[in-house]
Order: structure tokens, then sequence, then C-alpha cells
């Protein structure tokens, strides 16, 4: 039998609360046959998590969430395989991360006129060196007691309607696109699903992506909607992209499950194909 291949996963090199070596055991203990490691915009957790799954039988599949933006719309694009030493995308998630920690002040700036918190509530919980994400001032808000888990705080206080977002720097999804295949990695759309249907990506734009060198949707994801599933598999047939399945698994920081969704034998197969800047980790 052919074990599940979860090719979206966060550790504490950006906002998962397991660090990539507990990441990996948790793969490890449920049996997975791949885990694709996709912090977002760092390669930072791959050398641990590769030490970690040495003789282990399980398979890392480097890879990053790359940050883009769509004009107001936040688009996480997935990129596997890519060199994590070409210039160009090293500089851009350098870009990307610092736009990442100065929006993270203003925002916790904002809140700080109405709730009891400041910056260093939040690098108390993000430790040094992640990739700075709400998730961390949900952390923050936990840790003070102004909301009781990071869902909670999302949905409360840190959604855009509450008026305490701000937007942060990233590239447009067809620059991105471009970035990624010119480090060699293989860029996947993630979640393209979860707005609901009638926000599914239109058809021109997505030809656009294509043309790009757009490689897949991920389709099997905990978030995206039923009735989006369907569109997104006829527009995925359409243009020929192939379709991924995975978790999103975020530790105990998100409900999404390890091996909660997978992805088919034959789609990694043609990941490692057409991906040139860096192989798997092999166990
Ligand atoms: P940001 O990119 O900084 O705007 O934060 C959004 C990120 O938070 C997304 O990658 C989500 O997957 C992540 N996230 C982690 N935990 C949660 C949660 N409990 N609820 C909503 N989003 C979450
Ligand atoms: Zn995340
Ligand atoms: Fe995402
Ligand atoms: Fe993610």
């Amino acid at each position: 039998m052919p074990g599940i291949i979860d090719l979206h996963t966060h550790s504490s090199v950006s906002d998962g609360t397991l660090t990539p070596a507990q990441l990996v055991d948790e793969a490890i203990g449920l049996g997975l046959h791949a885990l694709a490691i996709t912090d977002h915009d760092t390669t930072a957790g791959w050398d641990e998590a590769r030490i970690q799954a040495t003789g282990s039988g399980l398979t890392i599949v480097p890879g990053m969430e790359l940050s883009t933006r769509h004009g107001y719309r936040s688009v996480h694009l997935l990129a596997y395989l890519i060199d994590p030493e070409d210039e160009a995308l090293v500089a851009e998630t350098e870009r990307i991360r610092e736009g990442r920690f100065t929006r993270a002040e203003d925002m916790v700036r904002l809140l700080g006129r109405d709730f009891d918190l400041d910056w260093d509530d939040v690098t108390r919980v993000a430790g040094t060196g992640a990739t700075i994400g709400r998730p961390h001032i949900a952390d923050a808000l936990v840790a003070r007691g102004h909301a009781p888990d990071r869902t909670t705080a999302f949905r409360e206080i840190l959604h855009p309607s509450r008026g305490y977002y701000v937007p942060h720097y990233a590239p447009d999804p067809l620059t991105a696109i471009a970035l990624v295949r010119g480090a060699g990695g293989v860029p996947v759309l993630a979640h393209p699903g979860t707005r609901g249907i009638e926000n599914v990506i239109p058809e021109e734009y997505l030809a656009q992506l294509v043309n790009a060198g757009l490689f897949g949707l991920e389709i099997d994801h905990p978030e995206n909607g039923e009735a989006a599933k369907v569109r997104l598999r006829a527009l995925a047939e359409k243009f020929g992209l192939r379709v991924t399945g995975s978790s999103d698994y975020h530790g105990t920081g998100k409900v999404n499950r390890l091996g909660e969704c997978s992805t088919h034998a034959n789609v990694l197969d043609a990941i490692y194909a057409e991906g040139t800047g860096t192989g798997p980790f092999l166990p």
C-alpha cells in the first residue's frame, strides 16, 4: 500500500508549533511516505528535517510557501525542490520576511491601543529567526489572556474586518512563479478554494499563471470548499495542471491534522521530474 504523501506543513521556523525535528518525528510516527516542509518564505528548516529523517524511511520534500499578492488579496504559492541559494529567490524572500516583520510591528502598535500588548510579547512567543506572521501575534494575545487560543484570536481579533489587520509586502503571483521556476522549483497554487466557489481564480488569470509556469493546484486541502473543489478540478483538467493534496499542518496552532490529505505518488514523481534546484531527501 502506498503511504501518505503530505506536501504542505509548517514548523517553528515559520508559524507552526513543532520544531522541524518534532514535525519529522510525528510524520515518522504516523508512517507517512513523504513529507514536504513548506515554511512561509524560508528554507531554514530543511537541514534539521533532513538530519532527523535520516534512516527513518520517510522522504523529505524540501519546499517553501511563498507569500504573494494579487491586488489586495494574499495568494500563497508552494514551491518544491527550489535551489535554496538562488540569488533572486533569496533576495525576494528576505524582502518578504522583512516586510512581514514591520507589518507585525504595525499591527501590534494598533492592537496596543485597545489591548495590553507590546512587541516584547511577540518576540517572546516567536523566538528568533522565525518568519513572523499573524499566528505569533495570536499567540501573544493568548499569552496575555486576551483570547483562549490561536484560532479564536484569528477570528475575533486578527480578522481584517476588526481593523487591526495590516497587509505586508509580497510579489505578484506571476513574478513569484517565474522566480520559483528560475530557482529550479516546481510551483503549486496553495489552497485555491478556501474563499468559496465565487472567489475561485478566474479562468483568464489562471491561464496567465499557467503560461508563467504553474505546475499544479492544491485541491485536496482541508479548508477548500466542496463546490470550489469541483470547479478547480475542472480547471486543472482544462489546463493540464497536476492536483496535490496536503494538510497544511501547523502543529497545535490549527485544527488541521498531519497527513489528513495526500498527494498521488505519480504527481510526486512529476514534481521530481521537473524540480532541478534540489533533490528530495531520500531516507
Ligand atoms: P499571515 O500570513 O501572517 O497573514 O497569517 C496567516 C497564516 O496564519 C496562514 O498561513 C494560516 O495558515 C496561519 N494560521 C495558523 N494558525 C491559524 C489559525 N488557528 N487560524 C487561522 N490561520 C492560522
Ligand atoms: Zn502558516
Ligand atoms: Fe497558506
Ligand atoms: Fe500553509
